[in-house]
């Protein structure tokens, strides 16, 4: 199955893409909602006749209502990269390093992603697995991992790398407004069984910069729950971004940044393309 969140005549609505038809679900306000139902009760959701995909635009999936949670440094090559731009010597990491992104930060599949030239000189792109919490857990069993996961979807986690460094914790420059698109939809987990059998890649303008098998991932997915949920209690629609390969532009010889005018694609095998034009220009206004 393929959720998505689309806008139509106006009215936004959580729905079920089957081909070129976008079927909306019965009874459910937002995608989150429907996540938030038991599985039983997700099974009996009523859904409309289809729309035509073409007639209907895409959104972000979900627009959680806390945090995006991350995972950094979480693929060997992208941690030996770091390692190598900013001259230290590279130490893997022996358990996950967590940060997040705000929920205001999240941006729509295809919308033009509006970014500061005064702020930041150095946006930097990030292509990442992105796993949805399906069920309320706490201190889930790395075997067990896979089974509270309601699907699967792509994120960028768009970085000004100058205020990451600036400010010493990474969240403002993690955070910053549409520095999260994610969708285009989310794919149910029976879909994926194996999480670590995907292809994930980045382009810029029709170029690859990133590449790799989520095989290459330090924690793996489930490992990356057990070792979050351990004494943390993660819900329904919680957003986790995996981490991210090599091939961010920091790290490039030279360093490549994001310019006023490119279109960037996170494309993950068995999900789908996230697309996403630039604008770095004068300041935007506080969203509505
Ligand atoms: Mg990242």
């Amino acid at each position: 199955m393929r959720y998505v969140t689309f806008e139509h005549g106006g009215r936004v609505r959580p729905g079920l893409l089957d081909g070129d038809g976008v079927s909306p679900l019965l009874g459910c306000r937002t995608l989150l909602d429907f996540v938030r139902l038991a599985e039983a009760d997700r099974a009996a959701v009523l859904h409309e006749a289809p729309l035509p995909l073409a007639e209907v635009r895409l959104l972000a999936p979900l627009r959680p209502h806390k945090n995006v949670f991350c995972v950094g440094r979480n693929y060997l090559g992208h941690a030996e990269e770091i390692a190598r731009a900013r001259g230290t010597e590279l130490k893997l990491p022996p358990v996950p390093t967590f940060f997040t992104k705000a929920p205001t930060a999240i941006a729509d599949p295809e919308q033009t992603v509006h970014f500061d030239g005064a702020l930041s000189t150095q946006y930097d792109w990030e292509a990442e697995l992105a796993v949805v919490i399906g069920t309320r857990c706490k201190d889930v069993s790395e075997a067990d991992a896979l089974g509270v996961i309601f699907g699967y979807t792509c994120l960028n986690d768009l970085t000004a790398r100058d205020l990451q460094q600036l400010h010493g914790q990474w969240f403002k420059g993690k955070s910053l407004d549409e520095s999260a698109p994610l969708g285009p939809w989310v794919v149910s987990a029976d879909e994926i069984p194996d999480p670590q059998a995907l292809q994930v890649s980045l382009r810029v303008n029709g170029v690859v910069k990133q590449q790799a098998p989520t095989a290459q991932m330090i924690f793996s997915v489930a490992a990356i729950v057990a070792s979050l949920s351990r004494g943390l209690t993660l819900e329904p629609g919680d957003i986790i971004a995996t981490g991210t390969p090599d091939g961010v532009g920091f790290a490039r010889t030279p360093p490549e940044f994001l310019r006023d005018g490119d279109t960037v694609e996170v494309d993950i095998s068995g999900i789908g393309v996230l697309r996403n034009a630039i604008a770095v220009g004068a300041p935007v206004t506080a969203p509505a």
